[in-house]
């Protein structure tokens, strides 16, 4: 596995640097951007070249610098819960039915032609008269689809290339037509179903796609480095001259490049999935059987993470029960020591994560320091020094991630919305922040929030009656000689009076009618406000009488 995975942790992020594009993907990049992200990405990387470019760098910053010069930095989480939640083995499977479907299509480079043939003593297949055949002359500068016929393996040994030659040729515009026979658009399809189901979690969408989209052409371009003719003698190169191999030896060389620039286009398709690549699009008319061969080889690297992580799911899963999610039900016990018991005690998934603990290839890179560079001048202040972890596959780095969540005193609870396991933060928090189980558009929390907001809305015909309340205080306060105790005793009366009415109204929502109800609502106000007024002026002639009788008396 060509490609490591680079990160490392703070509080509450995990930080993952994006490696800097070589010269070459760099004017690529430039030639064509898809988003604005890409463009983005680029000018921050042409400024941070041209720091590099004024320091003194000795050999091992060279190396390793690009790498780890620009970070972006992600949720703590992410990845542990895209682990447990993602279908990881259906999409395995997937990979895995491709892969048989397609298996004719590979293309096997000998990366040890130099190592293990006898090259010093090879004998040339016997007529070796094709004089047509383009010379590596002619191969270079490199055009990508005039190739050099490939012969059947028996004639040539060394430059195995079964499969390949007893299909009908077929050209990248009729395979883009039929995409559902081909390979490479089956593969940036699978590819862009999975980075679809990680939308809730970029750190995992990136890790992904930094291998995704990249090991294939790293592993061929790895392969013309073993494959480098300049590294032979003069004498070597004559012996080779002589015998033939030299031809050979070219010919893997011509197809090691032919399936760099292939794979690259590839993932380049994957990233711009519908869309086609440029190279797609001006060798229209080419036949596609180095697309095809690339397209099988990325389908390879992506399986083997996808069976990783299928295979981690349950394991993790039931490690994340027994420590984080324990923790949160069990607040007087810390996630680690939960995370100690869990090491300790014999549970079958415990002990499967803990074997996978003890195999995890995580390396430590050293820490990184930036040379010979005044703290003033420096751009990003920040990056002067720091330790990363390295591990070669995504199980370790989720594993890494969980271990950093555990000794955190992080806790996980289920999302009441959609029942996903998300990080508590020791708050009331009753639902997650994904977006995918409500169609993409609003987070479990935000539905939760309008749910209760639609519970507690007052039914209409409840709404109608503070209205007209409302509407009535105001006309009985503007009233002469009425007392703040009158004013709420009418109000009382009245409201007593059309409370079966308000309860029946709400029972019925079909037949509600508002400014019907309204109206009834405000000619009860007037008979009890009728009612009232004489009662009142009965009081006052009682009151009247009762005064006259003292005054008799
Ligand atoms: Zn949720």
């Amino acid at each position: 596995m060509p490609t490591n995975f680079i990160f490392r942790f703070e509080k509450a992020n995990l930080f993952i640097p994006f490696q800097m594009p070589n010269k070459r993907q760099r004017q690529a990049a430039v030639n064509r951007q898809t988003t604005p992200e890409d463009a983005r990405r680029s000018s921050v990387i042409a400024r941070m070249e041209k720091i590099k470019d004024q320091l003194q760098i000795p050999e091992y910053v060279e190396q390793n610098q690009p790498r780890v010069w620009l970070e972006e930095s992600y949720d703590l989480g992410d990845l542990v819960f895209a682990v447990l939640d993602i279908p990881w083995k259906a999409f395995y499977e997937k990979a895995q039915s491709l892969l048989e479907q397609y298996k004719d299509y590979e293309m096997t480079i000998r990366t040890d032609l130099l190592t293990q043939i006898d090259w010093r003593h090879y004998q040339p297949p016997q007529p070796e008269k094709e004089s047509h055949e383009p010379s590596f002359k002619k191969w270079f500068p490199l055009n990508l689809f005039t190739r050099p016929i490939k012969k059947p393996s028996a004639q040539e040994p060394p430059a195995a290339t079964e499969g390949t030659s007893n299909r009908t040729p077929r050209t990248i515009a009729q395979g883009l037509a039929a995409p559902e026979q081909t390979a490479y658009c089956q593969v940036a399809q699978l590819y862009d179903d999975v980075k679809h189901s990680l939308t809730d979690y970029p750190a995992m969408a990136t890790l992904l796609a930094h291998y995704c989209t990249n090991a294939a052409s790293d592993y061929y371009l790895q392969a013309i480095k073993t494959l480098d003719m300049t590294r032979l003698t003069d004498l070597d190169r004559s012996i080779m001259e002589q015998n033939g191999f030299l031809r050979v030896l070219h010919h893997e060389i011509y197809w090691c490049n032919a399936l760099v620039q292939c794979s690259e286009c590839v993932e380049r398709y994957m990233k711009s999935f519908p869309t086609p690549d440029f190279l797609m699009k001006s060798y229209a008319g080419m036949d596609d059987r180095e697309l095809c061969a690339a397209s099988v080889a990325i389908l390879k690297m992506m399986a083997e993470q996808l069976r990783l992580l299928a295979d981690f799911q349950p394991e993790l899963a039931s490690l994340v029960q027994y420590t984080l999610v324990e923790a949160d039900l069990h607040p007087d016990k810390s996630a680690d020591q939960r995370y100690g018991d869990a090491l300790l005690v014999r549970h079958s998934g415990v002990a499967a994560g803990q074997k996978l603990y003890e195999q995890l290839r995580l390396r430590m890179l050293g820490r990184l320091s930036l040379p010979q560079e005044k703290a003033s001048s420096r751009r990003h202040p920040d990056i002067a020094s720091r330790s990363y972890f390295v591990a070669d596959n995504l199980p370790a780095v989720a594993m890494a991630e969980f271990v950093q969540l555990c000794s955190q005193h992080e806790t996980a609870r289920k999302c009441q919305h959609c029942g996903m396991l998300f990080l508590s933060k020791n708050t009331g928090a009753k639902c997650c922040n994904r977006k995918s189980p409500n169609g993409g558009l609003r987070t479990c929390r935000e539905v939760r929030k309008e749910e209760r907001a639609s519970e507690r809305e007052v039914p209409p015909p409840v709404d109608v009656l503070n209205k007209v309340n409302k509407r009535m205080n105001g006309r009985l306060s503007r009233s002469l000689g009425m007392t703040t105790e009158r004013r709420a005793s009418i109000l009382k009366i009245w409201r007593k009076e059309v409370k079966p009415l308000v309860q029946e109204a709400s029972d019925h929502p079909e037949t509600f009618d508002e400014e019907a109800f309204d109206a009834q609502l405000c000619e009860i106000f007037d008979r009890v406000r009728q009612e009232e007024a004489a009662a009142e002026r009965r009081r006052q002639k009682e009151a009247a009488k009762k005064r006259g009788r003292k005054r008799k008396a």
